[in-house]
């Protein structure tokens, strides 16, 4: 069998969620949303299962949702996209990823990417044969500077993959670093494959860039959403793929055999979504910001040292202040002993982990969040 897939572990977030139901604990671990996300949006699913057409839609997404993708981010990022030629539907975000991974990477390529790391990468860039070339970001602020970058650039890189608004850190790329970092890519020639699944999951103070509105990266961008965290829908996997003519259509031959198409009532449904007014998204954010500031209030008065979350569905807590005990050990104490699942950062770490940086899922309805709390209270004291 292939070793690459023989070897791996079961993902975190799997593992979590499992043991979280084994000891009925609070979820606070893998990222979902107690809320059931809009209506109205999965009305639209509803009707066009019932009354749609439910045979396979066209390859690269429904004519309408090509359109709305389009006039989106037009709308949010002044972006102007040939629905036709520059955008692509796929099964979420994960089935773009490894599209974009496979079409843009070549054996012996060497790939840079940024630690803590979003566990699908490193996998399809081993698979795709390319050399993966770490960049590593520490606590509070999870930023890179040009020394990184010199350290890792080199005449053989070809492809960037940048994650921004970024799991698990909850931190937004300021446009400084975008700059830079393009800059790179330009220097360099590299394609650079933009995770933006939490584009419209930001806070106050925090508005997220997309890297292909900054100078020189238009071209060279492959821009990867997904409609499961815009409508607070994880298990929808709709994914939305940006990208010039030149690379959308070597991603789509990668699509094409991945999965072909996805489902075309969800598709009809976040066609329907994407177009709905500004306040819809503005009030998405200003409830996940208020249940941020509940969590993050709740932890601190317990005594928890909480790194700020500017987007995402997570903040994280710093437990070196609990002594020895490493965030593997913390999480899984967490969960069996006192019933609260959490996501330990090292699982994002490929090679010299940190470890005393501890994840918390904040995209609950507030008897969940003060439940997990009163959980946490009565841990803290036994954890030391
Ligand atoms: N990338 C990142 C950074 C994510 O956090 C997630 C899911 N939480 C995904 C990709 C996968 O998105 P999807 O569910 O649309 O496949
Ligand atoms: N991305 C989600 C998280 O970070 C989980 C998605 C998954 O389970 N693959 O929690």
């Amino acid at each position: 069998m292939n070793p690459l897939f023989a070897d791996l572990p079961t993902t975190i977030f799997e593992t979590m969620s499992s043991l979280a139901r084994e000891h009925q604990a609070i979820n606070l671990g893998q990222g979902f949303p107690d809320d059931p996300g809009p209506e109205d949006v999965r009305q639209k699913a509803a009707d066009a299962t019932l009354h749609g057409y439910n045979q396979y839609p066209s390859m690269m997404g429904i004519p309408e949702l090509r359109e709305s993708i389009a006039a989106h981010y037009g709308r949010f990022h002044g972006l102007s996209l040939d629905p036709q030629r520059e955008t692509m539907v796929t099964s979420g975000a994960t089935e773009a990823l490894t599209a974009a991974i496979l079409a843009m990477v070549r054996p012996g390529d060497e790939v840079v990417l940024f630690q803590p790391v979003y566990d699908s990468y490193l996998p399809m860039v081993r698979l795709a044969g390319g050399v993966p070339k770490l960049v590593t970001l520490k606590p509070p602020h999870w930023h890179f500077t040009s020394a990184d970058l010199d350290a890792v650039f080199t005449s053989r890189t070809r492809v960037v993959i940048l994650n921004t608004p970024l799991n698990p850190t909850g931190t937004v790329l300021p446009r400084n670093l975008l700059e830079l970092l393009a800059s790179y890519c330009v220097r360099h020639d590299a394609v650079c494959i933009s995770d933006e699944v939490w584009e419209h999951v930001t806070f106050q103070g925090h508005e997220h860039i997309p890297m292909m509105t900054i100078p020189g990266m238009r071209d060279r961008t492959v821009k990867i959403g997904s409609a499961g965290k815009i409508f607070s829908l994880t298990g929808w996997k709709v994914g939305l793929v940006a990208a010039s003519p030149e690379l959308l259509r070597v991603v789509s031959k990668a699509h094409q055999f991945l999965t072909f198409t996805t489902p075309p009532n969800l598709q009809a449904a976040v066609a329907y979504g994407l177009m709905k007014p500004d306040s819809y998204f503005a009030e998405m954010r200003a409830g996940f910001q208020r249940s941020r500031d509940r969590l993050t209030h709740g932890l601190q008065a317990l005594g928890f040292d909480v790194i700020p979350s500017q987007g995402t569905y997570f903040l994280n807590i710093d437990i070196a202040p609990l002594g020895e005990i490493d965030d593997f050990e913390f999480c899984k104490r967490l969960v069996t002993e006192h019933g609260v699942a959490a996501i330990p950062v090292s699982a994002f770490y490929a090679e010299n982990p940190v470890r005393n940086v501890v994840r918390l899922c904040f995209s609950k309805n507030d008897q969940t969040l003060d439940a997990g709390l009163e959980r946490l209270a009565r841990a803290i004291g036994k954890m030391k």
